[in-house]
């Protein structure tokens, strides 16, 4: 296992010193369609060096965290309205969870009448007009989005799961998505390699479409940067949000105090920092009479990324149907897993648009920790190796030179949904986060849903579901 690459993502909790060194790595790779500054940018697109003593800017908007989500809120902002937007982030885009993701916007996991399952299908369908028009523009969505139509898969290997999964696809195809049982035999036709027998069939969405979480990155904060000249963008990186400010009365968020800057925000503050929402609220209003806990934690998870694999072929997105509900496939701990840390792990496969065979996932709950765990990193070829029996000519050791583990930290909210929407009792305060292992998927119905609510323009989908109020105490 010792030559396994680790693309650890630096977030706040990290090692200075190991954060930068790792962040630099990401970013050569991350950003090669549009290189970042190196330096914080001010308002008018002047450079404030690291070192700039700290300065004040007027914003409309400012948005704390540079994932999917607080990106994509930025650019939709940007692209809607006349505001003027800042993005803040104590790393870089790509740092926390989002560089971890697999990319898969797949609907066959998802269940039909749930809140969660709008949210879901309204960015899908956003996601795909996006793909669309780049492609009626004359660019190609796979080279900047990493865009596959991939078609997806959930597979059963019992009986029981044989059976939920012909009621899952009555119940995908009333929900209005093309949906298909397929038995063992045309399971077999699909994915020549998966290991089948009499009890083997799955659910197929053959519209199903994934993305690349870097790639598609890259182009939103391109995207964005077409705003700086007019200035009407501005990032602030490497620079963590440490308080809010609130000039007047006790009841209104008028922007955010960072280490090094000072950053008003005329209509709004948006807080879209993942799993450390909870932390960051405490932090931010631990000097204040407002009694808010908003109880987002982390969730651990890795996923393996094999370059130039070409061992293995697979044709569509595939995932276990133990996938569905993950605290069912907990195994249980091994004396290297700490008893109360849940891990499970379920089968996730497909190949990204560099050809990289990813291969998922884990989830535990860990704290803050983002180390390797190479017993995660064994289970998790272990259970790849029970669908694709091929598998087993490699082992991890033989790999090393090949596997990149990304790590990242999911935001986890107990009830399963994100929180999205104002801050009650608190003046032009959003709070955006909380989209667990999905937030790829949801990002555009979430920018969406916050820039109807911040125009006061009417909502595509009920918000209520997602709301503050009563979810956060
Ligand atoms: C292994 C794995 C596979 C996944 N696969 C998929 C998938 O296939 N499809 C899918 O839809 N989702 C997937 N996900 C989930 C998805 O990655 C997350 O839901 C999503 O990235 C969350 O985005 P975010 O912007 O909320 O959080 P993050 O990406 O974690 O961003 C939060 C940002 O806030 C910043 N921040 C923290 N504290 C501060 C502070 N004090 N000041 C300023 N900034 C701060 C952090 O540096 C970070 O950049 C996967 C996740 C993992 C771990």
């Amino acid at each position: 296992m010792a030559g396994v690459s680790v693309q650890f993502n630096p977030n706040p909790s990290l090692n200075f010193k190991l954060q930068f060194r790792s962040s630099f790595n990401q970013r050569k790779q991350l950003f090669s369609i549009s290189p970042p500054t190196r330096k914080i940018r001010g308002r008018n697109g002047g450079n404030l060096g690291m070192g700039a003593v700290c300065a004040t800017h007027n914003f409309d908007v400012v948005v704390v965290g540079a994932g999917i989500i607080g990106l994509i809120i930025a650019r939709d902002l940007l692209l809607r309205s006349n505001l003027s937007v800042a993005v803040v982030d104590a790393a870089v885009p790509c740092s926390g969870a989002t560089g971890a993701g697999q990319g898969y916007l797949w609907m066959v996991h998802k269940t039909p009448g749930t809140e969660v399952w709008d949210l879901a299908m309204r960015s899908r369908k956003l996601w795909q007009l996006l793909a669309d028009n780049l492609q009626d523009q004359g660019s190609d969505p796979l080279e900047a989005l990493g865009w596959k139509k991939t078609g997806s898969l959930l597979i059963g290997k019992t009986e029981a799961q044989l059976n939920q999964l012909k009621s899952r696809v009555q119940q995908l195809s009333m929900a209005g998505i093309r949906a298909e049982y397929l038995s063992n035999n045309d399971l077999a036709i699909r994915e020549p390699e998966l290991a089948i027998n009499q009890q083997s069939g799955a659910a197929f969405l053959p519209d199903d479409c994934q993305l690349d979480a870097h790639r598609t990155m890259a182009f939103i904060e391109k995207d964005n940067r077409l705003f700086l000249s007019q200035g009407r963008y501005a990032e602030f990186y490497h620079d963590p949000a440490v308080c809010f400010i609130r000039s007047n009365g006790k009841g209104k968020i008028d922007g955010i105090k960072t280490q090094k800057n000072t950053l008003y925000g005329r209509k709004a503050t948006i807080i879209a920092a993942g799993c450390w929402t909870g932390s960051l609220m405490d932090k931010l209003l631990q000097n204040s009479d407002i009694v808010l806990h908003v109880p987002i934690q982390p969730r651990k998870g890795f996923l393996l990324a094999l370059e130039n694999f070409n061992n293995l072929r697979v044709t569509h997105g595939l995932m276990e149907a133990g996938y569905v509900d993950h605290q069912k496939s907990v195994i249980s701990a091994s004396d290297k897993v700490d008893s109360n840390e849940a891990l499970s792990i379920s089968m996730t496969v497909t190949r990204d648009a560099s050809g990289n065979l990813l291969i998922g996932s884990s989830r535990q709950f860990a704290g803050f920790n983002t180390e390797l765990d190479t017993f995660i990193v064994d289970r998790i070829w272990e259970r790849a190796q029970d669908f694709f029996p091929s598998l087993k000519e490699f082992s991890v050791k033989n790999l090393s030179e090949q596997m990149n583990v990304r790590i990242g930290l999911r935001p986890y909210m107990p009830d399963g949904k994100p929180v999205i929407g104002p801050v009650p009792g608190i003046t032009n305060l959003f709070i955006a986060s909380g989209h667990e292992g999905g937030g790829l998927s949801m990002a555009l119905g979430t920018a969406e849903m916050v820039t109807d609510m911040i125009l006061d323009n009417p909502l595509q989908l009920d918000c209520k579901p997602f709301a503050v109020e009563g979810r956060c105490c």
